[in-house]
């Protein structure tokens, strides 16, 4: 068993909650607190009714997500929303809540363990959110169609299927940049240009992202918002359970995207 208090304390320093800025309404840091005790510690992407229902059944006391509970302006208590909070009350379970701090963290981060997944090393940064660095970048020497297969068996292995833009045969990865979530944008496509990247893997992005790339000279690999962004909380929990002692899990809830 361990003190909520504590692990509060070590994820806020660790992640550097307070420093780090983000969008109002992803409020890092704790959202709900419980009565003080975690003998259990569960991890998730998302804030569902699955997710909570989950966490109550493993008998997790504390859930850490990446995106948090709160995206809305205040909103009535009703409904599903009721529903979650009360399961959440009535079973003693706190909500912590890791956003961009997770997404740019150098062991945690969900860029850089993507990276380490595809047998990537970054060696700089990518993609600018809130005045911060986010993602990151590098150089290699290997066949895209190698990235491609790599993509698509981190894909698999979370419920995703690869989405690329085309590839052509014997086309070469040589500077990469890697950005987690809602990674292919007006603005990171341009950072890519400026940066001199040939190649990006992000979660997701509008459609115009793909017709825009190969004028660019760019290739994207859309490895899926869900999938690219379960590796930090994976990471975090894994973490906290060996530094506290206490029980972890991961709770799988695949949005398909
Ligand atoms: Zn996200």
């Amino acid at each position: 068993m361990a003190a909520l208090a504590d692990i509060v304390a070590f994820l806020d320093a660790e992640l550097r909650t307070s420093e780090i800025p983000d969008y109002p309404a992803a409020m890092n840091g704790l959202q709900l607190a419980n009565r003080g005790d975690v003998s259990h510690v569960a991890a998730a992407v998302d804030f569902s009714a699955t997710v909570v229902h989950e966490a109550v059944t493993r008998g997790a006391s504390m859930l850490i997500l990446h995106h948090g509970m709160f995206w809305a302006d205040a909103t009535p208590i009703v409904g599903p929303r009721y529903h979650r909070l009360s399961l959440l009350f009535e079973n003693d379970v706190a909500v912590y809540a890791s956003h961009l701090p997770l997404d740019l963290h150098p062991r945690f981060g969900n860029n850089v363990l993507l990276a380490q997944e595809l047998g990537l090393t970054p060696s700089g940064g990518f993609a600018s959110s809130q005045g911060m660095v986010i993602g990151v970048s590098g150089s290699s020497d290997i066949l895209t169609a190698t990235l491609v297969e790599r993509a698509k068996a981190f894909c698999e292995r979370n419920a995703r299927h690869l989405v690329t833009t085309p590839v052509r045969a014997r086309q070469m990865t040589r500077r990469w940049g890697i950005c987690s979530g809602a990674g292919a944008s007006t603005d990171t496509l341009d950072e890519a240009v400026e940066l001199g990247l040939d190649t990006l893997i992000v979660g997701e992005g509008p459609h115009h992202t793909a017709v825009q790339a190969p004028d660019l000279g760019i290739t994207i690999l859309y490895a899926g918002h869900y999938a690219t962004e379960t590796l930090g909380v994976k990471a975090l929990v894994a973490e906290v359970a060996t530094r506290f002692g206490i029980a972890s899990s991961f709770i799988e809830a695949p949005t398909g995207l």
